[in-house]
């Protein structure tokens, strides 16, 4: 069964009441591609309101998740209140989070594998800096990054876990990757699945691309065959690219 083509939108700390009202009735509207999948990540006190407003083949997904359960963890959210608010997905391991919030490979793997246990699917979101690619590391990083979450996670699980592979240098910078600087990843990733996970892992992991995916550029990195959707940040408020590179 071919990989479903996937299009998360993160909203990441923008919009209001408002205005996110109003990107989802947008998107209820839109004529959406049935061979794709759409989630959208608004901010945590907006979520009850994106799933009440969406149409239900809109998936959610918070931006983040704890590992613990509950307790006296502060401004922190669990994956049991986010599966009492009816939200299927959740974003970890933003490079956002990674480096401004200083969260490190095994907290991205322990964050990953409290949500998949507690019934949630995760955008785990993995990628290289600057410094990094230039001094051509950037297998090395991704791999590391991946291994950590291998290290918690069941084979099986695999099967609740969408890739996104996010260049730190292309985030918000208006500089995307190259098409074939994002094959060459991609590709990477799905090898990796194939050895250290399984081949069918390899063949059914949605690997999808992030940074400053625009309507512009979304149709040729689309067609790249280890491509299979993108996390948009900035431009999730624009239409949709599917694999076939229509909008929707
Ligand atoms: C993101 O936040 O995941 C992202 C890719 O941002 P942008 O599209 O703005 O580069």
């Amino acid at each position: 069964m071919p990989r479903k083509f996937f299009v998360g939108g993160n909203f990441k700390m923008n919009g209001v009441v408002d205005s996110i009202t109003s990107i989802i009735n947008n998107l209820n509207k839109a004529q959406r591609d049935p061979n794709t999948e759409v989630v959208i990540a608004p901010p945590s006190i907006y979520l009850l309101l994106a799933r009440q407003l969406a149409d239900p083949q809109i998936a959610i997904s918070a931006q983040n998740v704890y590992d613990k359960p509950n307790g006296a963890f502060t401004g922190e959210i669990s994956v049991e209140q986010l599966r009492d608010a009816k939200i299927d997905w959740t974003i970890i391991g933003h490079s956002e989070r990674r480096v401004l919030l200083r969260e490190d490979d095994d907290f991205v793997a322990r964050k990953v594998k409290a949500a998949i246990d507690g019934g949630l699917s995760v955008i785990l979101c993995i990628g290289e800096s600057l410094e990094e690619r230039e001094a051509d590391k950037t297998i090395e990083v991704v791999t590391r990054q991946l291994n950590a979450v291998a290290e918690h996670l069941s084979k099986e699980q695999w099967a609740k876990v969408v890739i996104a592979y996010e260049p730190i240098w292309a985030i918000g910078t208006g500089k995307v990757a190259t098409t074939a600087q994002a094959q060459e990843v991609h590709s990477a990733i799905r090898k990796w699945l194939a050895d250290k996970i399984s081949p069918e892992a390899s063949d059914n992991t949605r690997v999808i691309y992030g940074g400053s995916v625009s309507e512009k550029n979304c149709k040729d990195l689309a067609k790249e065959p280890d491509v299979d959707g993108f996390l948009v940040g900035g431009a999730s408020l624009k239409p949709a690219c599917s694999k076939q590179g229509s909008m929707s």
